[in-house]
């Protein structure tokens, strides 16, 4: 037997939740949007012409780039575009960190940053975040390779106050400083008009969560027109055409339609804070989530037990089986009617 096996790169590969496809079932495990694309969207999509896919799509992702530029008052060279975030951060990690120190970034934090950082033999390491969940600017402070965190954090929910963003900015001026602005639109201040003070900065954002486009797989960085440059060489480098002809035209409709997206993300808005109101009765703690979930321990029933109750209902939530957060569960906020059928199992459950 050869030994190829030796120059195999071996990975510990990211774990995504589930995607059950029950015809009944309430699924708040994957911070999915409950409500429906935008309806430009939806038209679109009814109308596109099939015959436009015997052309590769557009290599610079103009129309979309142009959109998001448009949007947020930048110029279209300071936004990159990928296949979701997930994309959009693994070439962040490929372009920027390469240096012998290590990145930093969270202890309990978006699992895919280890994942990235292992594939790509990138040396990291974490930082815990205090008592109550929350990210202390200070441990960001020594000689690294990079930072990287949510804000606000996943999946803790919490948000970090941009001055502490601003702090942590001002002790790494020689680095790159990524802010996962994944979940922002509930609620948060965005970290973007930071880009032009700090030339170091790079923000990103998804059509997943807020733009109800999980499916879609659309996601972007904004920020200094130099680190956008050195994002679509590498780009360029690995596959020119990321993004379907279908993906940009869609995500053009989503973001023109702001009246739906405001309406949408204030009702997911309204659910997170009727729905904590509601756990809060049940017995169960958290920190001040500003995304589109919960994540809450029960002060006297394990998470795994809640967990597997739950499922038996076929609804689906998420349990991270680590330190320090296994007796945590992460609630997608659904529908209001998805949220009262929770809760109203909760309550005779847990009597
Ligand atoms: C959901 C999520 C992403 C990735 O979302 P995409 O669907 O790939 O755009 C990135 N970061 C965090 C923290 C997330 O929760």
């Amino acid at each position: 037997m050869g030994n190829w096996e030796d120059y195999v790169r071996k990975v510990e590969p990211y774990v995504p939740g589930e995607q059950p496809d029950a015809a009944r079932m309430i699924k708040l495990n994957t911070n999915e949007n409950p409500y429906p694309p935008a309806p430009g969207v939806l038209r679109v999509l009814r109308e596109y012409d099939g015959n436009r896919l015997r052309l590769y799509p557009a290599p610079d992702c103009k129309p979309l780039v142009e959109a998001i530029a448009e949007y947020y008052g930048l110029k279209p060279e300071q936004v990159f575009t990928g296949v979701g975030s997930d994309d959009v951060l693994a070439m962040i990690f490929l372009t920027f960190f390469n240096a012998k120190q290590p990145v930093f970034f969270p202890d309990i934090t978006y699992s895919f940053y280890d994942v990235w950082a292992g594939m790509l033999r990138i040396p990291y390491e974490t930082k815990a975040l205090d008592e109550d969940f929350r990210i202390r600017p200070e441990d960001y402070y020594g000689e690294n390779g990079g930072v990287i965190f949510p804000n606000p954090n996943a999946p803790t929910g919490i948000l970090m106050e941009l001055s502490a963003i601003r702090d942590i900015l001002d002790h790494n001026r020689d680095v790159i400083v990524v802010v996962d602005e994944a979940y922002i639109d509930f609620g948060g201040e965005s970290a973007l008009p930071l880009i032009d003070e700090y030339d170091n900065l790079l923000v990103v954002q998804t059509f997943s969560k807020s733009r109800s486009m999980a499916g879609m797989r659309i996601g972007y960085a904004m920020g200094n027109e130099r680190l956008i440059r050195y994002l679509n060489d590498v780009k360029y480098s690995f596959n020119s055409y990321t993004m379907t002809q279908l993906s940009l035209a869609l995500g053009v409709e989503a973001v023109r339609d702001r009246a739906y997206f405001e309406e949408t993300r204030q009702k997911i808005i309204a659910t997170r804070e009727w729905t904590k109101g509601e756990l809060r009765g049940l017995g169960f703690t958290f920190g001040d989530s500003m995304s589109n979930f919960i994540f809450a321990r029960h002060e006297s029933v394990p998470a795994e037990e809640i967990f597997a109750a739950l499922r038996e209902q076929n609804i689906y939530v998420r349990h991270f089986n680590s330190e320090r957060i296994r007796n945590y569960l992460r609630i997608s906020i659904g529908t209001p009617e998805e949220m009262e059928a929770l809760i109203r199992f909760l309550r005779g459950w847990l009597a």
